[in-house]
């Protein structure tokens, strides 16, 4: 589809091969939205399909996959997120606590809960968002103000611009951090 998905048919199967299967981000049924439980339920329902079949299920039998929507929650800021379960509402800090609580019980294993309990942890701390240095938007920035750096090596860097002079600073302290 336009934003690079594989369209998928009923069975989460990709065009007419019925086991070659596209779930989460990657595939887009009905134009279901890109967040966690369309990836979980369906990579559940595909896992049940695979073991139904090598225990000689015939694939004509193939329920089509449904998605049960179980609300939906965001984070808005620090200590604030949006959360709707139905009929049910709630902002703000509560929201965000409700956010950390739903997400750690939905990761697999206590490594999992552990090592993002102390990465939220820093996170809260420590205003940079280390998550974001390596968007593809950022690798060209980086990429287009070095080769801009070469081409302009024969100049002063006074001639650069202000802002890829104060970006390039920034990047070089932190560099040499
Ligand atoms: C910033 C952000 C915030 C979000 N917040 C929410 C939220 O609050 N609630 C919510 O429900 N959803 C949220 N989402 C969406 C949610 O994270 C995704 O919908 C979900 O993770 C999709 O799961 P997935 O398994 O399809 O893909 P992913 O979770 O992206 O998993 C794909 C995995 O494949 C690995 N991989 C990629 N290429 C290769 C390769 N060539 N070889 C081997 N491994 C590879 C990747 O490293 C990754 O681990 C958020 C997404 C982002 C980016």
């Amino acid at each position: 589809d336009r934003a690079g998905r594989v369209v998928v048919n009923e069975d989460m199967t990709a065009g007419g091969y019925k086991n070659v299967y596209v779930v989460g981000d990657m595939s887009n049924r009905e134009n279901l939205p890109g967040v966690a439980q369309v990836a979980i339920q369906g990579g559940e329902y595909v896992a049940a399909n695979i073991a139904a079949e090598a225990d000689g299920r015939d694939v004509a039998e193939r329920q089509p996959f449904e998605y049960f929507d179980k609300g939906s929650m965001a984070t808005v800021s620090r200590f604030s997120a949006v959360v709707k379960m139905g009929k049910v509402e709630v902002t703000g800090f509560i929201g965000w606590i409700l956010w950390l609580a739903v997400h750690l019980m939905f990761l697999v294993g206590f490594r999992n809960r552990l090592v993002s309990c102390v990465s939220w942890g820093l996170n809260v701390l420590d205003r940079n968002r280390w998550q974001m240095v390596s968007t593809r938007q950022q690798m060209y920035a980086r990429n287009a103000i070095d080769r801009l750096a070469e081409f302009n090596k024969d100049k002063a860097e006074q001639d650069l611009p202000l802002e890829v002079r104060d970006t390039r600073r920034e990047h070089r302290a932190k560099r040499n951090k």
